[in-house]
């Protein structure tokens, strides 16, 4: 696939953070409040891991997860209760969220192959803007030039709290000590790693959802990006985005 410059029109918006700070459900709220894609880069790279248990992949072999990664089409599709994850047309929307798949996901989100295949769809998906993209590395490296960047975190022990709650809801045999423990592996893997770690962007706004209700955090993001849409709307004129 080649990179075709296409204008941006609308904003980009990125969210990143570590694992369990509420990302994915404020990303998911603010894209419906703004009229906004969300892309969930998260289940991206969760795709590809479910993939490399099924093709019985070492995590460490590049050039079998160059090509796996190549021969994969991740897609979102909405659905009444949110959205679902299609890999190659099949629904893995449940099964890339395991304590298993996590695990075995920010194993392989350390592989350069891994990275700049899924660094390139990301942009592709985003790149014309009205989007909220949601992971890691968004405001750092995907879309460093974006409009507005949030870095979402919690304190640890409320993000290993939230993440224990999600996976006993779903019916996972797990308790709060072994989720806090997955959560903090993935959390040092996730900063440690040599490409694209977990780091907050300079330019990044800093929001601390400890304690604080997922809308109370929604509206507090709104009023940042509507304020943006309202800067860009008075300097650009309209249809004449500048060009990416
Ligand atoms: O956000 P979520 O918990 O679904 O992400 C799963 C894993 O995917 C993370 O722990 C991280 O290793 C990886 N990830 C990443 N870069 C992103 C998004 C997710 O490395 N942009």
């Amino acid at each position: 696939m080649r990179d075709i410059p296409s204008p941006r029109t609308g904003i980009i918006v990125a969210i990143d953070g570590p694992s369990g700070a509420g990302k994915s459900t404020v990303a998911r709220l603010l894209a419906e409040r703004l009229g906004y894609v969300y892309i969930d880069t998260g289940a991206m790279y969760r795709a590809v891991a479910l993939s490399v248990k099924r093709a019985s992949i070492a995590p460490e072999d590049e050039v079998a997860l160059e090509e796996l990664c190549r021969g994969l089409e991740i897609s979102f599709e909405r659905d009444s209760g949110g959205y679902r994850v299609l890999v190659n047309g099949e629904d893995v929307s449940e099964a890339i969220r395991t304590p298993e798949i996590s695990q075995l996901t920010s194993r392989i989100s350390t592989r350069k192959a891994v990275r700049d295949v899924l660094l390139h769809e990301q942009r592709r998906m985003g790149r014309s803007g009205n989007v909220v993209l949601e992971g890691r590395d968004i405001g750092s490296v995907v879309f460093p030039d974006a409009d507005v960047k949030f870095f979402l975190s919690a304190s640890a022990e409320e993000r290993g709290k939230r993440r224990f709650l999600e996976l006993r809801e779903k019916g996972e045999d797990v308790t709060v000590e072994s989720t806090i423990a997955e959560v903090a592996a993935r959390d040092a893997r996730d900063e440690q790693r040599e490409i694209a770690p977990l780091r907050m962007a300079k330019d990044a706004l800093l929001v601390d959802s400890t304690g604080v209700s997922i809308p109370d955090v929604v509206a507090r993001m709104e009023i940042i990006v509507r304020a943006k849409e309202t800067e860009r709307a008075g300097t650009v004129p309209a249809g004449q985005g500048e060009s990416r």
